[in-house]
């Protein structure tokens, strides 16, 4: 039975719909996962189940999360948010780390966790940092756009083997303050954390690059996930 690895949904209330990026569940697949996309609801118990019923969850990406949850008021540049989504995955959250299931956070994920435990966000990096580090690229999204500097002895720089990384970058928001707890794992030229973990759990990395795009091309890309899959197949 391979670890089965529940997917927090893509949210379009423009659409009254919700839906998944292929790429999150081929690479969840094709790190012999296999992977499910959760419904998007906030009800404890059904979160509790889901929890019970899953022995891994990613938290994908997708809008930008509410100024709300780190107690700030939206910028012009802040895209509109989808408030159930942040309220099922704030839950959600602290019922995976109770169970101390594994998680990884993509892009919005890390940036939801971070908020979630007492970080807080630049709503829009280019107003609000000037930064000259291309974040937001243009296709294909399996490019490299910048390096990320990795945490010497970090468990992410031991499964890669290296200390700095090219990865793709497709995001205007970012961390701006670390939540407490949090270890930083990489970070771009700019300074900006890109990846963590939460130390204390079995496997709870996040990160702010994009491996659904690239893991097909990117070997790097296919060894988080394989990672990843493992420590759920290892807690099932
Ligand atoms: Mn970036």
């Amino acid at each position: 039975m391979k670890p089965v690895i529940g997917i927090t949904p893509l949210a379009d209330p423009e659409r009254e719909s919700y839906w998944m990026l292929p790429g999150y569940m081929t690479g969840i697949a094709g790190a012999s996962g296999l992977p499910v996309m959760l419904p998007l609801t906030d009800d404890p118990e059904d979160l509790a189940q889901s929890v019970a019923l899953c022995d891994g969850f990613l938290f994908a990406g997708g809008h930008d999360v509410s100024p709300a949850l780190y107690g700030e008021t939206p910028l012009a540049a802040c895209g509109a948010p989808v408030p159930l989504r942040d309220r099922m995955e704030t839950a959600l959250l602290r019922a995976v780390l109770q169970a101390d299931k594994p998680l990884l956070g993509v892009c919005r994920g890390l940036q939801l966790i971070n908020a979630a435990l007492g970080g807080s966000l630049y709503q829009d990096l280019p107003s609000q940092t000037g930064t000259a580090v291309e974040h937001h690229q243009s296709p294909p999204y399996n490019r490299p756009v910048h390096v990320v500097r990795l945490t010497p002895g970090c468990p992410l720089a031991e499964l890669l083997g290296r200390e700095t990384l090219a990865v793709n970058s497709y995001h205007h928001q970012g961390i701006k303050v670390l939540a407490p707890g949090l270890e930083a794992m990489a970070a771009a030229p700019d300074g900006l954390v890109e990846a963590f973990r939460i130390p204390g759990h079995a496997f709870a990395w996040a990160i702010q690059w994009h491996p659904e795009c690239s893991y097909q091309t990117d070997p790097d890309a296919a060894a988080l996930f394989r990672r990843f899959v493992a420590a759920c197949a290892h807690q099932r």
